[in-house]
């Protein structure tokens, strides 16, 4: 049985509560690109990807300038991501809440970046990377450094590329 929203619900739109927590205005655009990003968690995207994403997924017109600095600003206050990809390239997802080290591969042939959670499971146990990650970040805690963000990164050549698959 679907339930209308009460204003309540809708106060506590999730992506609102996060622009609102980290004192961004709650614009169109900034819910937009946000909402985006957390519905594809497993996804980076550089910044000509996600507005073309965006742009064939809305009717927002989004322009470059206003698209860039609003990533800025949600990258700046820790809600996306960034990393430079092999071929210098940011690239921004959202920034994963529970998850401290998520484990992927940069490939330096094909550019492509993904995840490596299946490839690493017969090796490693589930939070094996997880738990290395929190004692790193507790100790650098304990030393006085703050608001830290860990990324593991494994760059060279995907299966594909080494074995001549092109995709
Ligand atoms: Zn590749």
């Amino acid at each position: 049985m679907a339930v209308p929203p009460s204003l309540g619900d809708l106060q506590a739109d999730p992506i609102d509560a996060l622009l609102t927590a980290h004192s961004l205005r709650r614009t169109s655009a900034a819910r937009l690109v946000l909402g985006w990003l957390l519905a594809h968690p497993d996804t980076s995207y550089t910044h000509a990807q996600l507005q073309t994403a965006l742009v064939s997924s809305t009717e927002l017109a989004l322009d470059r300038v206003t698209l860039y600095r609003l990533i800025d600003r949600l990258t700046q206050v820790g809600l996306l991501l960034c990393r430079v990809d092999a071929s210098r390239v940011r690239r921004y997802q959202a920034m994963p809440t529970s998850v401290h080290a998520i484990a992927h591969f940069e490939c330096q042939s094909c550019h492509r970046d993904s995840p490596l959670n299946g490839a690493l499971s017969g090796a490693l146990q589930a939070n094996d990377l997880e738990r290395a990650a929190q004692t790193a970040l507790a100790a650098l805690k304990a030393l006085g450094y703050q608001d830290m963000r860990m990324d593991f990164a494994v760059r060279g050549v995907c299966v594909d590329c080494s074995t001549g698959v092109t995709a």
